[in-house]
């Protein structure tokens, strides 16, 4: 049993054409060779400028790599260099710091490496220990964990003029109202180290300033690609978690015809109306015929697996006991349901919990379709990696049902949330959409905007 997950000389074509660098060593990342036998193949390519984007990026890391041991916390102009570098005189650095879920932090990580390519900045992660294992390396040669010698590293003093902490949280959303005029990008230019603070997909933002947008577009011509192409770059899961995630698909995934995604999000950890949210999916998935309807006779030779992710167990329980009840082993009308992990709570500064949810995220992306829900960036994460567009569960609180109760994404990318509403252009407070390009209001957030 189990499908074939052998990797030779005939399925290094696949790595080499896709985002990433064909100069890794297998061992060290399994999963960067082994991903494209649990995912179909993408009908994205990425285009060959982004492409050549990425290696210019991994050079300009590997020059950089160790430049900031010339750095002083107050003054970046070392005295004493010496001819080799003069490559990384002018090395500047953008170092990722993390907050809130798991979801959240990769949506603003991918951000952090665009803006990173965009203003020719290292990209430096600051991962404590809760983040330790969950990601392969993702560039050649080189890490991306901030080194703990760097300096800032303890301390965050904004007085120092060698550094600035770019706030785009949206507790902070008065900050960051002005990062995409222009002129804040001139002066960000000028600081060599910049401190990340954000929990947000914020490349809608960076659409919306010119000297990057062209870029952009030539990096990225069908728009709602980007973190499904950044992503697929940056976060390859580590052995430790492929391991899991390859154990779970083989014995759970790996021979049905179809695999029914549902990820279960409640916002609402007050009252956790769970019954109401089960009817919701089911309707959901009934109307758009992901799962069969019980009371009609499930069709010869059906196979499906439904696999759910959420911190409580009760969903599966009754999915279960639903189906099993109508599933008959000699017509081969097989309907699983199955779960890895029940956490109970949000436990986001715990090594093993996000291990589980990065491990959930990539199983979910794995599926031929989704159900997803309204707000979550766990879902955001895996409907792009996974090339998908879900349907997203209509936002309510209580019982009361809603209709419809799901509708279809209209791209795979992430919302980004809290958009900035100044236009700096003439001063004024604005209609996001106005000055984003190719983007229009989130379909599970009004206020937010996403790249279609
Ligand atoms: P969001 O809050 O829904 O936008 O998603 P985040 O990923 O940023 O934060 C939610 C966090 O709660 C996750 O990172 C996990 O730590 C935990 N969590 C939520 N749903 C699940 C789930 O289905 N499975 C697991 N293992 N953890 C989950």
């Amino acid at each position: 049993e189990g499908q074939d997950v052998g990797v030779g000389p005939k399925h290094q074509k696949e790595v080499v054409d896709g985002v990433v660098a064909s100069t890794f060593e297998e061992g060290s990342c399994i999963s960067r060779h082994q991903s494209h036998l649990y995912r179909k193949a993408s009908p994205y390519k990425p285009s060959s400028y982004l492409k050549s984007k990425l290696r210019d990026y991994e050079d300009l890391h590997r020059t950089c790599k160790f430049h900031y041991k010339t750095m002083k916390n107050n003054d970046t102009k070392s005295s004493n260099k010496s001819d080799d570098d003069d490559g990384a005189r002018n090395c500047k650095y953008l170092i990722w710091t993390s907050f809130d879920g798991l979801g959240n932090r990769m949506v603003s990580l991918a951000s952090a490496f665009l803006y990173a390519i965009l203003t020719h900045r290292v990209l430096l992660v600051k991962f404590q220990t809760d983040m330790n294992g969950l990601f392969c390396e993702p560039f050649p040669d080189s890490s991306w964990l901030l080194p703990k010698d760097f300096p800032h590293w303890e301390d965050q003093n904004q007085n120092q003029s060698s550094f600035r902490v770019l706030h785009l949280r949206h507790t902070n959303n008065e900050h960051y109202d002005f990062f995409h005029c222009v002129h804040t990008q001139q002066l960000l230019q000028k600081i060599p180290v910049l401190i990340l603070e954000s929990n947000q997909y914020f490349v809608p933002l960076l659409f919306s300033i010119p000297s990057f947008r062209k870029h952009l577009i030539k990096m990225f011509p069908v728009k709602d690609t980007i973190f499904h192409h950044i992503g697929h770059y940056l976060f390859h899961p580590s052995n430790e978690a492929w391991h899991f995630i390859t154990k779970f698909y083989q014995a759970h995934l790996a021979n049905v015809n179809e695999k029914i995604g549902l990820q279960i999000r409640v916002f609402d950890t007050e009252r956790k109306p769970h019954q109401a949210i089960l009817n919701k999916i089911l309707s959901c998935s009934f109307k758009h015929k992901l799962l069969p309807v019980l009371s009609s006779p499930l069709k010869n030779h059906t196979s499906k697996a439904i696999f759910i992710a959420s911190l409580y167990s009760e969903y599966r329980e009754k999915l279960r006991s639903m189906y099993m009840a109508n599933t008959s082993v000699e017509s081969n009308e097989v309907i699983g349901v199955y779960q890895a992990s029940h956490e109970e709570y949000q436990n986001s500064n715990d090594n093993k919990h996000n291990m589980k949810a990065w491990s959930e995220i990539y199983l979910l992306s794995l599926c031929d379709e989704l159900v997803t829900t309204s707000f979550s960036s766990f879902g955001y994460v895996a409907q792009s990696l996974g090339g998908l567009k879900p349907w997203i569960l209509k936002w309510s609180y209580g019982e009361q049902p809603v209709n419809p109760p799901c509708e279809e994404a209209m791209s795979m990318e992430p919302c980004f949330h809290y958009p900035p509403k100044h236009d700096c252009r003439n001063n004024s407070i604005v209609n996001v959409t106005s000055f984003f390009h190719y983007t229009r209001h989130c379909e599970d957030f009004g206020n937010g905007v996403k790249l279609v």
